[in-house]
């Protein structure tokens, strides 16, 4: 058979070799160790929490490497390409701090090795197959689906491997007239891969992640162009991220059955073979079995969710690292302040099989990491989240910040600062009651006498004066407990209860109740400062009137 004239047969519009693209893409010039990495999603209009934990390893591997992170659109496949599909993925990593180096932006490409769609690259993978076809690498097929089918529905049958191999490639040495007469129908074709090895041979491959893989031969002819001329991902991958430089391919593990394929083109099309890193799955506990997080049941397992629920970029950057590095937790207790870039990250500390995503731990996580933001910070964030998702406490805040900002300065700053705030939903909760508009009494003053609790207000009411400070402000409130009959200290109350109505403490949450309407709030004396004498006045006399 003549190759070169089977080549221009079945392409005949590619004019390129392989040649002209190697000179269009040049070899990167990075400093020694340097990794480039990718995020090639497909533009289905959904991430996920798998996609996370690649973008994730793709970008710390990049940037701690003084190397390239780009993105790449896998959109060869158009039932799995939703429009603003590149607009979402862009938008979504960005608000978890993903910034791409260069590749695909909104509408266009930054970067010199695009374009960073795959679908706008088909001249390219053909130059490539056609080359193929030169060396006899790679022949039409003219199956229908039809007749795919039938094989494989016989050799399930015969309990055979399912796949087009051996002799049921039947396309694989049809001589040259068969192969025109079918072009000569206009009848359609694929273009497959003619695979030389075979699944009696095995070899040892070092995956980034899993470390030594056994590895079993391919012998499927599998298919490189489909009849539209676009490639399967497959042998797109092989070209794209050859010619775009990737050194390290940070992909799911359920890649790794296809890898032997990819190993053969990769060595047919003569590239050098790129550093492989297959990440293992996330699972999370499920009434405490560990189980695959799903799209139906946990919510969290949307990227979209983090956002929503207002956890702010540094704490799932600080979480994911925490999930994908064994060693991190520690570090970060050895240096809790020190920002998150000094870390080494590295393949060798992630989980081979199963990472355990957990709640609990993102949330501690989170309070932690606000807990240590200046109250300048948590203002900003929260002003941020809410515009999108509360755009009415939103006025609120951006009305005063002042009043914000010192919301929030209470109890920050110190040694040990409050851990109240999980994430950016919550700040309404935790402080609507500044606001008038927002202030409802949730909860009631227990099993207390009406007139006991009257008695304990009214007696703080005389003596109130905002311009104490905060140990006259308390020594006022236990000469309330004093005088109406609640122990003022506590040692002798809890030496004899029965002698008091109750102590100090009591008087203390009758107090809170009434200005801030729950039994829990931040430091009474700060909320009351940042209040105002008169509506801690008002709050007070209403709830009198409630008695
Ligand atoms: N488009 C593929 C996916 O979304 C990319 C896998 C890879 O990174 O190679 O699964």
């Amino acid at each position: 058979m003549d190759n070169n004239y089977l080549a221009d047969l079945l392409y005949p519009n590619i004019t390129t070799l392989p040649a002209d693209m190697e000179a269009r893409y040049p070899k990167r010039q990075l400093p020694e160790g340097a990794k480039v990495t990718r995020f090639a999603p497909s533009p289905t209009g959904f991430l996920h929490l798998g996609n996370l934990y690649g973008a994730f390893t793709d970008e710390r591997l990049a940037h701690t490497s003084g190397g390239v992170f780009y993105l790449r659109i896998e959109d060869t496949d158009a039932k799995r390409t939703v429009p603003g599909g590149v607009e979402l993925i862009i938008k979504t990593l960005a608000k978890f701090g993903l910034e791409f180096d260069e590749g695909a932006v909104i509408d266009g490409d930054k970067g010199a090795y695009g374009p960073y769609r795959q679908s706008e690259r088909a001249e390219i993978y053909q130059t490539y197959a056609k080359q193929l076809i030169r060396e006899g690498k790679a022949y039409p097929c003219f199956c229908t689906e039809e007749e795919v089918e039938a094989i494989r529905e016989k050799q399930e049958a015969l309990k055979l491997t399912p796949g087009y191999y051996g002799e049921f490639a039947v396309w694989r040495d049809a001589p040259i007239e068969k192969i025109e007469a079918k072009l000569k129908e206009g009848a359609p074709f694929v273009l497959r891969f003619r695979s030389e090895g075979s699944v009696e041979n095995h070899f040892k491959f070092k995956d980034e992640i899993k470390g030594d893989i056994n590895v079993t031969e391919n012998d499927i002819d599998h298919v490189i162009l489909k009849s539209d001329g676009i490639p399967t991902y497959h042998f797109a991958h092989a070209v794209d991220d050859h010619l775009m430089g990737t050194t390290h391919v940070v992909r799911d593990e359920s890649w790794l059955s296809t890898l032997p394929f990819h190993i053969q083109l990769f060595k047919a099309l003569g590239f050098k073979l790129p550093k492989y890193c297959h990440t293992a799955q996330v699972m999370k506990l499920d009434n405490g079995n560990k189980r695959k997080i799903s799209k139906r049941k946990d919510p969290e397992f949307a990227a979209t969710f983090y956002h929503e629920q207002g956890y702010p970029a540094a704490v799932t950057r600080e979480y994911l690292i925490t999930l994908l590095n064994s060693n991190f937790e520690e570090w970060r207790l050895a240096n809790p302040t020190a920002p998150l870039d000094d870390f080494k990250f590295t393949t060798k500390k992630m989980a081979v099989s199963g990472s355990l995503f957990d709640m609990d731990k993102l949330n501690d996580i989170s309070k932690n990491v606000i807990s240590r933001m200046t109250a300048d910070e948590v203002y900003d964030g929260v002003l941020a989240w809410t515009k999108d998702f509360d755009p009415n406490f939103a006025e609120k805040l951006a009305a005063d910040p002042g009043k914000a900002k010192a919301v929030f300065a209470i109890g920050r700053g110190g040694k040990k600062p409050r851990k109240d705030i999980a994430r950016w939903g919550e700040v309404k909760a935790y402080m609507s009651f500044f606001y008038d508009e927002y202030f409802t009494v949730e909860g009631s003053f227990g099993d207390f006498v009406a007139d006991d609790v009257r008695a304990a207000l009214n007696g703080f009411l005389e003596t109130f004066d905002i311009a104490d400070d905060s140990g006259v402000w308390f020594d006022k409130i236990k000469a309330v407990a004093n005088k109406t009959g609640f122990a003022s200290d506590m040692k002798a109350y809890k030496a004899d209860p029965a002698a008091f109505k109750g102590s100090v403490a009591d008087i203390s949450s009758f107090i809170r109740l009434a200005v801030t309407g729950r039994v829990n709030s931040p430091d009474l004396y700060s909320v009351m400062q940042i209040l105002g004498a008169d509506t801690v006045i008002a709050r007070v006399k209403a709830a009198i009137e409630t008695l």
